[in-house]
């Protein structure tokens, strides 16, 4: 048996839609905390001011609000273990993730022979799937037409859209469900930390859930948040689900949520990671002094700085989230895209392609919301498109941030 040397893994810039940069803050909660086990009284402590700071995040009173371990299709997983076989579901789709969530969505809707029938992407008769194109928004009249035509039990959409960076129209979501009756289950997964919003004011959407490594800046394979109504628990509850990790009402218990209410402090669910809870914890307190409003602006302020950037080199920006710029490159480069990505990557300058068509680049700036840390994207991405066609001013770019941020600094 070979025995491998030691796993070296190196320090790379995440510039894409997502893992952010883990904040220092978050890593040293992660790496300095002591072996204890999931129910000793720290441990349970920092899950309870989670899930207090959680609903300030989320700007919920919802009792049902807390992490889900694991990554964001973790939380949505949960999220959509109340949907049963055979039951009516809308579903819209405009991109890779909400494309994935319609397909966990059609294997929990599937009856028993649709999902033999088809196991791997089974075709449920009771799910709708409204694909809108890469690249759009989910609109009100999208939506209504929908909602109007099928009056579904439930209905789903992606907040941020992050495959084709598009933001969806979650009002028109929400009064949709609420004229219907349906019960909204939405991916926050990019916009929660990001946007400024409070899920109480969408009272259509029953359920929320997000990731821990995108707006919220903690490690991935940490906690999920997660969000439900009185109502979906009620639904929950009648109907059922066929999980024990992801069952929403029995996974609140360790987090102090117990019979619809709050204890003093968990029962044991499942084995969590006091390493995980410190890690979360921090990243939810520096999101809570930072301020969802104040994070949001600057990420308004510092991503239109990258777009400009951008459209200095030539690229027009199909997005329109203020985490991330999705761009088609100039014509001298159609058709490199891939080309591009990887010898960014290959530099330890993480930016991504789109994962479906058409062939698009992603840059991110998910803690990244400095003018040095910006220019250093623009940088990096401006040198290597220069390598690939040397007619290219890099020093638009660059221009175009120094006045940029200038100019901000004149305004003030
Ligand atoms: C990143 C992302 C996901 C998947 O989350 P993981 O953390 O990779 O499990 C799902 N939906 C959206 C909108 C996302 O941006």
């Amino acid at each position: 048996m070979n025995t491998y040397p030691r796993l070296e893994i190196p320090n790379t810039l995440a510039a894409g839609p997502g893992p952010g940069n883990t904040d220092p803050r978050v890593l040293e909660r992660f790496v300095q905390s002591g072996v204890a086990d999931h129910m000793q009284a720290d441990v349970l402590r920092g899950m309870v001011e989670c899930k207090l700071m959680l609903r300030e995040v989320f700007g919920t009173q919802n009792i049902h609000t807390f992490g889900v371990a694991g990554t964001g299709w973790s939380g949505l997983d949960a999220m959509m273990s109340a949907v049963m076989p055979g039951d009516s579901v809308v579903a819209f789709v405009n991109g890779t993730f909400s494309g994935i969530d319609g397909l966990t969505l059609r294997m929990k809707a599937a009856t028993a022979a649709e999902l033999a029938d088809n196991s791997m992407d089974p075709q449920a008769a009771s799910v709708k799937i409204i694909s809108v194109p890469h690249g759009e928004s989910v609109t009100a009249d999208v939506i209504e037409k929908a909602m109007d035509e099928h009056k579904p039990k439930w209905a789903f959409m992606a907040h941020w859209e992050t495959g084709s960076g598009r933001a969806n129209n979650i009002q028109a979501f929400s009064s949709a469900c609420q004229k219907h009756g349906t019960m909204g289950l939405v991916d926050a997964v990019s916009s929660l930390g990001v946007e400024n919003f409070s899920i109480d004011d969408y009272p259509g959407i029953a359920a929320w859930a997000s990731c821990p490594q995108k707006g919220i800046c903690c490690l991935p394979l940490t906690y999920a948040p997660v969000s439900f109504t009185c109502e979906y628990i009620d639904v929950l509850k009648a109907t059922g689900a066929r999980t024990f990790v992801h069952h929403p009402i029995l996974e609140a218990r360790h987090w102090g949520i117990v019979d619809g209410a709050d204890v003093e402090k968990g029962t044991y669910h499942r084995t969590h990671s006091g390493y995980a809870v410190a890690a979360f914890h921090e990243a939810l307190r520096l999101t809570l002094e930072e301020t969802i409003a104040g994070r949001a602006d600057s990420y308004r302020f510092h991503e239109a700085a990258l777009r400009g950037a951008v459209e200095s080199l030539g690229c027009t920006v199909t997005s329109n989230m203020t985490s991330l710029v999705v761009l088609n490159l100039p014509d001298s480069l159609t058709g490199r895209e891939m080309e591009l990505v990887q010898l960014c990557r290959s530099r330890g300058f993480g930016i991504w392609p789109t994962l479906s068509a058409p062939v698009q680049i992603r840059i991110g700036i998910l803690n990244q919301l400095n003018q040095n840390a910006i220019t250093d994207i623009v940088t990096r991405f401006a040198i290597t498109m220069h390598e690939l066609d040397n007619k290219l001013a890099v020093n638009a770019a660059t221009e175009y941030l120094l006045a940029y941020y200038n100019g901000e600094e004149a305004a003030a």
